[in-house]
């Protein structure tokens, strides 16, 4: 339905390919990574990804510290993090960090797609609003 472009970022490897079969026959298109590591690389390398699915829980860097680095070099990309009771102190935290937004695990799939959506919609409201105070500011100097 949608042409959006994410990122799944988790331990879970069958997680990750169970969501990312399910997403793509949405027509979206998803990028992989099992820590938090690899998800920095993979961003770096894709600028078109808009949502970032982040568990917070993962061997290597913790997630909370994934999102601050996310956050800083990408701070217009939307994360939704994934946790477990366990980390939902760390979620929470998240939320101040800038994250759209957490969903806990087990998380079903039509919640996912659903969170996503709500996701690139911001992201797009957001550009939009870029955009038009951009344009605002040029007008303003026309007059
Ligand atoms: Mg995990």
């Amino acid at each position: 339905m949608t042409d959006a472009t994410v990122l799944i970022v988790d331990d879970e490897t069958g997680f990750v390919e169970t969501m990312a079969k399910r997403l793509e026959k949405r027509n979206m298109t998803v990028l992989k990574a099992f820590d938090g590591e690899a998800a920095m690389r993979v961003l770096a390398d894709n600028p078109g990804v808009q949502v970032v699915i982040l568990d917070m829980k993962m061997p290597g860097k913790d997630g909370l510290v994934v999102l601050q680095e996310i956050k800083e070099a990408h701070p217009l990309v939307e994360v939704i993090m994934l946790t477990g009771h366990a980390t939902v102190p760390s979620a929470v935290e998240g939320m101040q960090f800038g994250a759209f937004d957490y969903l806990m695990k087990p998380c079903g799939f039509d919640e996912l797609n659903q969170k996503i959506l709500e996701a690139v919609e911001l992201k797009e409201q957001h550009e939009g609003e870029a955009l038009e105070a951009r344009l605002g500011n040029i007008a303003q100097r026309m007059i």
